[in-house]
């Protein structure tokens, strides 16, 4: 495998859209090769037109939980390591707390939480051999302070918060670090979706963002770009936001 000799390996997943494709944009730009996952075989084969020989596609559900380990075997077995998971794939419902179905929170939660718990298992395993790795979970405001209408999506954060903490304390010892981006409101379809149906909440975003304006895919790529780096070497179980200074805004 010529093309990966030298680079730092990364699973983005989530990696064809949105916050996802500029964290793969980022990578690339500095020679990491991306394993892009996700379902949507269109927006799967533009990334690979997009990035060519710096990254692999592979249409996969997060949610066949059953299918993750032997996926990780083969990737493990194929590129010999995976330095840095990005876990980033995520799903969204906004929806009044006694309109939520069980089955509802359950779904987002499989998403969210569950797959993000299994796959990270998985690839923790490769890197506990390697004795090194870098995992970022990517969080969100919902974790920070309380949101109306986005229970699921609240809780699945919140428990990402807990995961990263707690990955990185047992983790860190063995050379793996473990760290959270919580974006702030940041232009994408999933917030475009629920923002732009609802004039009154994007103006309380916007007045409480310091910064006075929605983020760009980017900034999130540039902090995940430095968590995965070795200059991030001291740096575990934070959580850091990058969000104009919304969680820090009046
Ligand atoms: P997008 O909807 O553009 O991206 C979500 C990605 O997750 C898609 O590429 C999608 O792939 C993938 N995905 C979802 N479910 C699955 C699944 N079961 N299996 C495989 N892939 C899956 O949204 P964003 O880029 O905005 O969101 C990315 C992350 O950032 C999410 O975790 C979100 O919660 C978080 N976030 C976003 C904010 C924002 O302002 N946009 C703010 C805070 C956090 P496919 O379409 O192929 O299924």
């Amino acid at each position: 495998m010529s093309k990966v000799v030298g680079r730092k390996i990364a699973i983005v997943t989530g990696g064809a859209s949105g916050i996802g494709l500029a964290i793969v944009r980022k990578f690339v730009a500095s020679n990491i090769y991306a394993i892009i996952i996700g379902r949507d075989k269109a927006k799967l084969q533009a990334a690979k037109e997009e990035f060519k020989e710096n990254c692999e596609v592979i249409s996969f559900d997060l949610n066949d939980l059953a299918s993750v380990p032997a996926l990780v075997d083969r990737l493990c077995k194929q590129y010999g390591r995976i330095d840095i998971l990005v876990n980033n794939a995520g799903i969204n419902m906004k929806k009044e707390l006694t309109e939520v179905s069980d089955e509802d929170f359950q779904r987002i939660l499989l998403t969210n939480v569950t797959s993000i718990f299994s796959l990270s298992r998985e690839v923790v395993k490769n890197m506990l051999l390697n004795k090194s790795g870098s995992i970022i979970n990517i969080s969100s405001m919902a974790a920070q302070y309380g949101l109306p209408k986005v229970i699921a999506y609240t809780a699945s954060k919140s428990a990402i918060d807990g995961m990263t903490k707690a990955m990185a304390v047992e983790l860190s010892p063995s050379g793996i670090r473990v760290n959270a981006i919580a974006p702030g409101f940041i232009a994408t379809e999933m917030s475009a979706k629920a923002l732009n149906s609802d004039p009154e909440r994007k103006q309380k975003v916007l007045s409480r963002t310091p910064m006075g304006y929605l983020g760009e895919t980017a900034d999130i790529g540039a902090a995940a770009v430095f968590l995965a780096s070795d200059e991030a070497k001291y740096i575990t179980g934070v959580i850091l936001p990058v969000d104009g200074g919304n969680s820090i805004g009046f």
